[in-house]
């Protein structure tokens, strides 16, 4: 029996990251590292998602919030992004003796990929705007208990489809795979 792990993409690769200061990733990184490890000691296979934000926005864009990203065009690339790996989910759930997939593990605080928490805010607008205007947008930004666009989406897309695969963060993954020995 083969276990699956499908992970957002900058889970293994980052950078896609948005740039920034890498010091203010490092818990991230810590998280991913142990599940990286336990990944690696139970012989787990990784599926990885697509990273919406590079792909339609490059490695030059600006931090966003959910926000920005609820509009007709970014949600349907993510319907069309999506496909091919609900595709593949799919072939994998019709042989249930052969395959596990253990869960869909997202990026909490991201526009995209959280999944129980997300950045949402009023952003928007003329950067060159004076400061106190830009700092005011910049503090309308929070944290608010809701799927990101990506996770939104992909949740939607797995319910339509009635494929019961889990979506979990990062320390849902580690605590799912420490409880079971999965070589
Ligand atoms: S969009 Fe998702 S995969 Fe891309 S950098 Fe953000 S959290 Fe990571």
């Amino acid at each position: 029996m083969k276990k699956l792990l499908i992970v957002s993409h900058c889970i293994l690769n980052t950078a896609s990251k948005v740039a920034m200061d890498e010091k203010e990733l490092a818990e991230e990184y810590e998280v991913k590292g142990r599940l990286m490890r336990l990944v690696i000691e139970q012989n787990v296979q990784l599926l990885q998602l697509p990273c919406p934000e590079f792909i339609m926005y490059g490695s030059k864009r600006w931090g966003h919030v959910k926000n920005q990203f609820m509009h007709p065009h970014f949600r349907n690339e993510c319907r069309k992004m999506l496909e091919p790996i609900l595709l593949q989910v799919e072939e994998y759930l019709t042989y249930p003796e052969e395959f596990e997939i253990v869960g869909i593990v997202s990026v909490e605080g991201s526009p995209s990929c959280g999944h129980r928490l997300t950045c949402v805010g009023e952003w928007g607008g003329e950067l060159a705007g004076d400061d106190t205007e830009l700092l005011e947008t910049r503090d309308t930004c929070r944290m608010a208990e809701e799927p990101g666009v990506l996770m939104q989406i992909l949740e939607e897309e797995l319910q339509r489809r009635t494929m019961d695969v889990s979506i979990m963060s990062m320390e849902k993954a580690i605590e799912v795979l420490s409880q079971v020995k999965y070589l």
